[in-house]
């Protein structure tokens, strides 16, 4: 190896770096000009009560439909927005607008839903979040017990008195707090007695191989066991089939999300659905939002 093709080798890891930064500063651009133009909307993905088969809530996922590129992942563009603070921009227009959206979907269906809404770490920092999403409930005009926020484990990992504080700032305005993604982060589990949680959704990736290997399956069990326990809920993400959709119920999991039941939608979409349940015999949703999506 001579020099010359270490330094070439170099450049190569230069060019290809520079290339990254430049996608991703040239994303975080696009993503400034989107929330401008209008380009985010909101959609919505119920969560089904695995006992009486209704929709108990839904869960406010952030979209991006370009006119030209057309649907943008959030997996592509939330992590440039958690970098860039753009989120905090981002976060509080989701949240303003699940929060209309919620009272609109009360007024409809007649009763009262969980609104869950994913706030970012950087979001939860903010020394202002709770005078922020107490003035966003009010202006929204919603019943504050419908508002449950998202928060992952990263946010909880400085088990600290400022996070405690924060969080009970929030559950003091009356809204619920759950854990995303829970299992998947690098916290202890102390976390659960230390913070006032009041719902654990359980992470697709155990959901998805509940069917395939037996210690998955006993993962899930023992998180459905443990928010017994603790006293708190227990949704399942990415519930795609019958099999898993069986097993939770088995395992007396209280809720559950999925794409067995439906994709996210869009407010105009999620009302249709809504009247097409009321429409329809059959009040469980397990069996109707099949036909109806
Ligand atoms: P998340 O909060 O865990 O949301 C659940 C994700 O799983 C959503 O992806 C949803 O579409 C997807 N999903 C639901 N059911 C199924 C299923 O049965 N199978 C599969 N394969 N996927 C399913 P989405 O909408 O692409 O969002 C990805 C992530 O981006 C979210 O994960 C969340 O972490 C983040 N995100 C989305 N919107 C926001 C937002 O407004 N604020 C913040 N901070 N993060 C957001
Ligand atoms: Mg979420
Ligand atoms: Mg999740
Ligand atoms: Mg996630």
């Amino acid at each position: 190896q001579t020099k010359a093709s270490g330094r070439h080798g170099h450049q190569h890891f230069n060019a290809a770096a520079q290339a990254i930064v430049q996608r991703k500063l040239a994303m975080e651009a696009d993503l400034r000009l989107a929330i401008a133009k209008n380009h985010l909307q909101v959609y919505y993905q119920p969560q089904v009560c695995l006992s009486t088969g209704k929709i108990i809530g839904v869960e406010a996922l952030a979209r991006w439909i370009d006119p030209v590129k057309g649907m943008i992942s959030p997996e592509l563009f939330i992590p440039v927005a958690e970098e860039s603070g753009l989120i905090i921009e981002l976060g509080n227009f989701v949240l303003r607008t699940a929060c209309r959206d919620a009272r609109i979907l009360q007024e409809r269906v007649g009763h009262p839903m969980i609104m869950a809404v994913n706030l970012s770490a950087r979001q939860f920092r903010q020394e202002t979040l709770v005078d922020t999403v107490s003035s966003i409930i009010a202006e929204a005009r919603m019943d504050p017990a419908m508002l449950e926020l998202e928060i992952t484990e990263g946010v909880m990992m400085e088990n600290d008195e400022k996070t405690r504080s924060r969080m009970q700032g929030l559950r003091d305005l009356g809204i619920s707090l759950a854990v995303d993604d829970f299992g998947t982060g690098y916290s202890s589990l102390s976390y659960l007695t230390q913070f006032p949680i009041t719902t654990l959704k359980i992470d697709r990736s155990f959901v998805d191989k509940i069917n395939e290997g037996e210690r998955d399956a006993a993962v899930v069990q023992a998180i459905i066991a443990m928010a017994y326990s603790l006293k708190t809920k227990v949704i399942a993400e990415g519930v795609e089939t019958v099999e898993q959709l069986e097993f939770l119920q088995e395992h007396t999991c209280s809720a559950a999300q999925g794409f067995m039941f439906s994709k996210p939608m869009s407010m105009a979409e999620l009302g249709q659905a809504f009247d097409q349940i009321q429409k329809s015999s059959t009040d469980s949703v397990m069996t109707s939002l099949h036909k109806v999506i």
